[in-house]
This record gives C-alpha cells, sequence and structure tokens, in this order.
C-alpha cells in the first residue's frame, strides 16, 4: 500500500514526500480510509505506530476543502508536549497546504495568555490543546466552535488518568453534535469506553497490536557522534559473547560500506540487501544458518522473517525509522527461550526516533558509557528542538513566516492541571495580518530536510525498501 492509494490531494502528497513517508504503517493503512468516509472511530494504538499522522493525514485532506474562515478541527492532547509536537508535524504536512495550525496549551504568564487569545481571535483551521487551558478559553468566549466538523481525543487513557474526564465532557457540549470523532488511547479501560460510547456515534474500531521485545534479550545502547560508531562497534564484537550477530543499518548503502570495511577487516561476514538476487540471497541465508558465516551485515529486509538459531548478538548500527522495526530487528536473538543482547548506537539526528521506541515498548534502554577509546560521545536529550526536528522538520526551530499569524508556540512549565486559572501559555502570537491567513508556511530559510532525515548518518541512500525482499 502507498500513501497514493488514499486518493490525497497533491499537495498533501507533496508534504509527504518532503517528511520522509514512503509508505503508511499498518493503522494509518485502516484508519485513513474510515476517517475519509467520514466515520467515527477509536483506535487502540500506542505512540510510535504512526497513529498521530494516522488522523492529521485525512482531517488535512479534508480541510483544505473546507471553509477556511472557521475552526474546522479540534485535536485534544494530554499534555503541551504531545500538543506541540502535534502541531509540529500538522505544520511539516500542510507545507504546501496553506492549512492552520494553533497550539494552545498551559504554562507561562499573563502577558502569553493575552497573546494566545489574540492568536486564536485571528482564527486557524486546525487547534491542538490540552483540556485545562481550552476550557480557559472557553469560559473567556475566545473559541467559537459553530462550524467544527472533527474532534480527536489523542491519548484518550493518558486524559482521563491526568483526571481531565469532566472537563473533557464539558469541553464536548460547546461543540455541534453533526460532527466526526475520533478517539485514540493506548489502552481501552471501562473508563475510555464509557467515554466513547457518550461521544461517538457507531464508531469503527481498529486494535494495533504491538510486538514486544522478548523478556530473554539483553538491550543496550551508546549514543554516539557518527565518527565513534566504527570504535564503539569494535568494542562490542570483543566484549559482547556471540558466535553469530547481524549488524543492521536502514539504508543498502550503508550496508555495502560496513560489508568493505569488513572484508578489509578480514572478517568472516556477508552483506544482505534488496539489490542482491534472490539465489545470492538464499545461499548468503544458508551459509549463515550453517554457520560458515558468522558476521551478517543486513537492511531491515532482513530484519523480518528470518530465524536462525544461535545470535546472540545484535547491533544496530543506526535506528530503524520505524519503531516497530527496532523489535523485529532485536527479535533475531533470544529466539526460542534463549537469551541474547542488542545493542544500538545512537547519533544525535536518531535520538528523538529512539525515544519513540522507548515510548513504543515502554521501557527505558540503558545507555553505556563509550569505551576509553571512542572518545567522549554527546549526551541523550531526544526531546531537544533540534532531535524533534529530526522527525521531518529541518533546520530545527524554523517555523514558517507567511505572516506570523499562528499561536502558541508556548513553551510554559507543564503543569498538568494547573491550567485553567488564566495563567497564559507562554505562546508566541505575532500578530500576523488576517489576509496572510492562508498563505502556504514557508520556512525562512529553514532546510525541509525530512527526506534525509530517514537516512542513516554516514551514508546517504533511501531507506531500505523492506517490500524488495
Ligand atoms: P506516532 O505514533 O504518531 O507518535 O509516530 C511515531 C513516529 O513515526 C513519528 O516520528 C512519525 O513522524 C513517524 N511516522 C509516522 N508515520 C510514518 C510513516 N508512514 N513513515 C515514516 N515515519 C512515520
Amino acid at each position: 500500500m502507498t500513501f497514493e492509494d488514499f486518493n490525497f490531494d497533491e499537495k498533501l502528497l507533496d508534504g509527504l514526500s518532503s517528511m520522509g513517508y514512503t509508505k503508511p504503517t499498518p493503522i494509518q493503512g485502516q484508519a485513513i480510509p474510515m476517517i475519509l468516509e467520514n466515520h467515527d472511530l477509536i483506535a487502540c494504538a500506542q505512540t510510535g505506530t504512526g497513529k498521530t499522522a494516522a488522523y492529521i493525514l485525512p482531517i488535512l485532506n479534508k480541510v483544505l476543502h473546507a471553509d477556511h474562515r472557521h475552526l474546522n478541527t479540534l485535536v485534544i492532547a494530554p499534555t503541551r508536549e504531545l500538543a506541540q509536537q502535534i502541531d509540529q508535524q500538522i505544520e511539516g504536512f500542510a507545507y504546501f497546504l496553506g492549512v492552520s495550525s494553533i497550539p494552545v496549551y498551559g504554562g507561562g504568564d499573563g502577558a502569553t495568555w493575552d497573546q494566545q487569545r489574540k492568536a486564536l481571535e485571528q482564527g486557524a483551521d486546525i487547534i491542538i490543546a490540552t483540556p485545562g487551558r481550552l476550557i480557559a478559553l472557553l469560559a473567556a468566549g475566545t473559541i467559537k466552535f459553530d462550524h467544527l466538523e472533527h474532534l480527536v481525543l489523542d491519548e484518550a487513557d493518558r486524559m482521563l488518568d491526568m483526571g481531565f474526564y469532566d472537563d473533557i465532557v464539558k469541553i464536548i457540549n460547546y461543540l455541534p453534535k453533526k460532527r466526526q470523532t475520533l478517539l485514540f488511547s493506548a489502552t481501552m479501560p471501562p473508563k475510555i469506553r464509557m467515554l466513547a460510547n457518550k461521544i461517538l456515534t457507531e464508531p469503527k474500531e481498529i486494535n494495533i497490536a504491538i510486538a514486544k521485545p522478548a523478556a530473554g534479550i539483553l538491550q543496550q545502547a551508546y549514543v554516539v557522534h557518527d565518527a565513534q560508531k566504527g570504535a564503539v562497534l569494535k568494542h562490542v564484537l570483543k566484549t559482547v559473547p556471540w558466535k553469530s550477530v547481524i549488524i543492521f543499518a536502514s539504508t543498502k548503502e550503508t550496508v555495502k560500506k560496513l560489508d568493505v570495511v569488513f572484508q578489509k577487516g578480514g572478517l568472516n561476514a556477508r552483506a544482505f540487501h534488496s539489490d542482491l538476487e534472490q539465489q545470492e540471497r538464499e545461499e548468503i541465508l544458508r551459509a549463515f544458518k550453517n554457520k560458515q558465516v558468522n558476521m551478517l551485515i543486513g537492511t531491515d529486509v532482513l530484519s523480518r522473517g528470518i530465524d536462525v538459531e544461535g545470535i546472540s548478538l545484535v547491533i544496530n548500527w543506526d535506528v530503524p525509522p520505524d519503531p516497530e522495526d527496532y523489535v523485529h530487528r532485536i527479535g533475531r536473538t533470544a529466539r526460542a527461550e534463549t537469551t541474547g543482547t542488542a545493542v544500538t548506537l545512537i547519533n544525535e539526528r536518531d535520538q528523538r526516533k529512539f525515544y519513540s521506541i522507548e515510548t513504543l515498548i515502554d521501557s527505558v534502554i540503558p545507555k553505556l558509557p563509550l569505551p576509553p577509546e571512542a572518545g567522549e560521545g554527546p549526551a541523550y536529550e531526544p526531546q531537544k528542538k533540534k532531535n524533534i526536528s529530526g522527525h521531518g522538520r529541518g533546520g530545527g526551530g524554523g517555523r514558517p513566516g507567511g505572516g506570523g499569524r499562528r499561536g502558541g508556540q508556548g513553551q510554559g512549565h507543564g503543569r498538568p492541571r494547573g491550567e485553567a486559572n488564566g495563567n497564559g501559555a507562554n505562546a508566541n502570537a505575532n500578530g500576523g495580518e488576517k489576509s496572510d491567513r492562508r498563505r502556504p508556511k514557508r520556512r525562512r530559510g529553514g532546510n525541509r530536510g525530512g527526506g534525509d532525515n530517514r537516512n542513516t548518518g554516514n551514508a546517504g541512500g533511501n531507506t531500505e525498501n523492506k517490500g524488495a525482499a
């Protein structure tokens, strides 16, 4: 399946390709057609599955043809960080569309509360709000939902855990009854079902089950600069016991480069990628299974399905672009109740991706100190803006120009329940003209960078197409 299958507007497809998205994730494959057909939806899916784009893309495609004078879509999210991330994704996809969004969340001071209100008065197609702040703005009469067409509740279970049930019900009372409602939640406890029954109409349901790594896998990571990867790889191969090892890289170019280095070093290694003939691949796998070859360097073509006993070590030369691929990659070791080690090398660009993986598998993977011969590595700071931009927003912070009509680029201090006291989000409304509203968001000199971001650190080239296997 490709994004073309959804009959998206050309401009949206342009946004997708500039973000480096090549094919839909499973939840996108299922949710997008349902949303385009205007169904209500309950989707049970965790962060890391691509759930955000699963609702943003079809909504953007619809908003394109909507009346831009009115607020069209409300996304409610539990935290400031998530609201920011959703807004950043919208901004990336909507680059060529002229669709506008405003994130609205608590924290900050009184002055910024005023800025935020001003930004909302200028209007937007989509707002992404945390519940407490939204209640405060509704009470102040700042937001009008009369023409709202879509409501999205993202991470609904987390919002209920944070005590937002009553606020959400209150907010929904302000919305038109005729609307499309989409509820995303990592879990489906009875209280979510209750909420769903109250606010959704004949919803379709999607459940995306995520494979968890086997308990026998010892997971470790090194946070490195690209130049340190070679030294760390050598150290791992020397210190972790192994008989057979797989080294994964995200592009075939990187695999080929590593292969050259390994051959020069006289190692018993073979490269495995989609450029090889089927017969060649089978021959390599046979040699690996028979232990005639004890090192395999491969792309994610290798990460699914190959079942070889006795692989005690998996090394990720880079972080896979798709978090689920991480689970598949490391699942090559510790098969059938045995134990194994999975080591991942994380460069600065991959930190955010690695954080998505940790979120997906719900565990923090230990970051080991680098061996002395490698020198000092970077800090692990996946939440930093420059890392967030690694998801396709190049340049780390260049907001589009376009008259600056956007509202809260807030950076308040997350007080989950303290938002409603009017203490203002740190919104950066720089008061653009109404006439600029429809101007596509453009970055001032910021690179788009999205496509490149999906490539691995040391080698260029496109991410390997698993379908080619
Ligand atoms: P989410 O589950 O929405 O938090 O998304 C997890 C990560 O996957 C985010 O970094 C997205 O940018 C990325 N992502 C989502 N869908 C795709 C896709 N179809 N192709 C590549 N990356 C994606």
